[in-house]
């Protein structure tokens, strides 16, 4: 058996690591990495098909970020066209409460913001292209790695999760945020925020994650784990 594991989460690289899989980055962050790996797009979907079949690889374990669609309908393709089992790893998004204002997309986010609100983004510095031209909005802006670019008005901080609850609600009160806007990502590492917001009575701007094929899906590492130890059974 030689499983491809395709990543940008912990997930990824924790089922990676339990398996002996090679990892494949998008190439977004410049974390090394002691593993098996391979850094960069494939080249679409045949770009992908023909790595796996020149690499033979005979299993596949989607463990990309849940908002990264397109790469996760390139892997539902390409193991269509090559006949080779797939797995989805996905955490499950953070429960809707009633308070969240939900948008279908970052555009809608966005476009959901009252002028001269004090807006905390924690969208991924590739996600802010739809919030640049809101210049009538005040921007706390947090991302892991630096944006090429980042809203005019406002100010961008880096840091890497987990964030604590106390971290949350002192970063929010000291800039007087009035919303909040995420994707929603699910998992504990970056949850505190929802917390946070909630405690400081903030308007809620939540993403929901785009709809990908359906595919046979697990949410935690261990479950993907048992699926290889199954299908190399
Ligand atoms: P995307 O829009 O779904 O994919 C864009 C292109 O990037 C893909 O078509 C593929 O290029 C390449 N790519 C993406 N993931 C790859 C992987 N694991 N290995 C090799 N190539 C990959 O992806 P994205 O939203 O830009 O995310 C890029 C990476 O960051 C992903 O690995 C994702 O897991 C991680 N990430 C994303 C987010 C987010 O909010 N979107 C958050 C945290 C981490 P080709 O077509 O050339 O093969």
């Amino acid at each position: 058996m030689k499983l491809l594991v395709l990543g940008g989460t912990a997930e990824a690289r924790q089922v990676a690591e339990a398996t002996g899989a090679v990892l494949s980055l998008a190439g977004a962050t410049r974390k090394p990495l002691a593993m098996p790996h391979r850094v960069g797009g494939f080249g679409g979907v045949a770009g992908l098909v023909g790595y796996l079949q020149a690499e033979g690889f005979t299993a596949i374990i989607d463990a990309t970020h849940p908002f990264a669609a397109q790469m996760s309908r390139h892997a539902y393709e390409a193991s269509a066209q090559c006949g080779l089992p797939l797995l989805r790893l996905a955490r499950p998004p953070w429960p809707e409460q009633p308070a969240w204002q939900m948008v279908e997309s970052l555009s809608a986010a966005a476009a959901a913001l009252p002028s001269h609100a004090r807006a905390f983004l924690t969208v991924g510095s590739q996600s802010l292209a739809p919030f640049l031209p809101r210049d009538d909005v005040w921007f706390l802006s947090r991302s892991i790695e630096p944006a090429a670019q980042s809203p005019v008005n406002g100010t961008a901080i880096l840091q890497r999760p987990p964030f604590s609850l106390q971290t949350e609600l002192a970063l929010m009160a000291a800039h007087n945020i009035t919303h909040l806007v995420s994707k929603n990502a699910g998992g504990e590492a970056t949850a505190a925020k929802l917390t946070a917001a909630d405690a400081l009575g903030l308007q809620v701007i939540m993403v929901k994650r785009p709809r990908l094929p359906a595919v046979l899906t697990v949410e935690t590492v261990a479950q993907a784990v048992k699926w290889v130890e199954n299908i190399g059974e």
